[in-house]
């Protein structure tokens, strides 16, 4: 089998190894599509907080595929997709489902060999079919999209809502398509790059800007999805009176001034939100089998996996519009 590995820092190959098997107590999964994001970059360029990622290993977090074998009631042949975050399912966090705060942290493609590769074994409850009209698009996207999901419900915005998403990669689209869910009055996108206009209008942003002063302020919600200081800064000056901040990018080192009197004077809800919980996965994938949500309209690049480095130097270099980046395994 293939398995694109990051050997060490800095040092990325497609290798040639042998086919996984597994016991009875996982599935054995042949990916389809796997997406590649910043993350994985700060992975191939060991940039990553050391804490969280263990090499070698071979990359892919975001991803859909097939059942090899049958898993509990699942029949081999099922498309599926598993959560990325293995939790221990007994430390005090899980036992009251905060799987994404478990203490024992460990992820495929950050601890584990994730899913860029021909076959990955995983345990069983992290199994989740997908019906057929759910197209593969969507199931590479539902890790990303499980991130955001677990934000917006933390802040459940009221219908009606005023919503400012700040950002314009995967992330920032996600955000603005799936507060939808919560029936806003209005979503408006603050970006970087005026090439992503077209794609914050295929997800429904009833505006798209890229000058904060355009943007405005008073929102009831504020999505923080650029991972600036910049972006959060601009997030933290948006909210109205009563409003919430939600963030979920990350400006690394930088550090950025919190307005505490605004804060304190709106009366302001300011959260961070860490990954996805199993809930948030689950209703994610609700979502898709209902036919309530697509996702494909986000994918605009495709590689085979074997054209990773093309894949990489897109995600690094691109212009022009860029959504999701998905590598094909087969
Ligand atoms: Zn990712
Ligand atoms: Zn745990």
């Amino acid at each position: 089998m293939r398995a694109l590995t990051v050997v060490e820092p800095g040092v990325i190959e497609l290798q040639q190894r042998p086919a996984l098997a597994v016991d009875d107590g996982l599935a054995l999964v042949a990916p389809q599509v796997v997406g590649v994001c910043g993350t994985d970059l700060d992975i191939i360029d060991g940039t990553i907080d050391p804490n969280f990622v263990r090499y070698p290993l071979v990359l892919g977090h975001e991803f859909a595929g097939t059942l090899r074998s049958a898993s509990g009631e699942v029949a081999a042949g099922t498309r599926v997709v598993v959560e990325g975050i293995v939790p221990c399912g007994v430390c005090v966090e899980c036992t009251r489902g905060a799987t994404n705060r478990c203490v024992t942290y460990d992820e495929f493609g950050f601890i584990r060999d994730g899913a860029a590769a021909d076959l990955l074994v995983a345990p069983h409850a992290l199994i989740h079919p997908l019906e057929k009209a759910v197209s593969w698009e969507s199931g590479a996207l539902v890790e990303p999209a499980s991130v955001v999901w677990r934000a917006l419900t933390r802040a459940a915005p009221a219908p009606g809502s005023r919503v400012l998403v700040v950002g314009d990669g995967t992330v920032a689209l996600l955000a603005a398509l799936l507060v939808r869910q919560f029936n806003p009055r209005e979503v408006v996108m603050l970006g970087a790059r005026p090439d992503q206009a077209g794609l914050a209008g295929g997800v429904g942003a009833d505006r798209f800007v890229t000058a904060p002063d355009s943007a405005g302020r008073g929102y009831d919600l504020v999505v923080e999805a650029a991972g600036s200081a910049a972006a959060t800064a601009a997030a933290l000056a948006a909210p109205g009176r009563g409003g919430s901040v939600v963030l979920l990018g990350y400006p690394g080192a930088e550090q950025v001034n919190l307005p505490v009197d605004d804060i304190v004077n709106g009366d302001v809800t300011v959260v961070g939100s860490f990954a996805y919980t199993r809930e948030a996965w689950r209703e994610v994938v609700e979502l898709l089998n209902s036919g309530a949500l697509d996702l494909s309209s986000l994918v605009t690049h495709r590689f085979p996996l074997s054209a990773y480095a093309e894949a990489v130097a897109t995600l690094r270099h691109s212009t022009g519009p860029r959504g999701k980046i998905l590598l094909d395994i087969e």
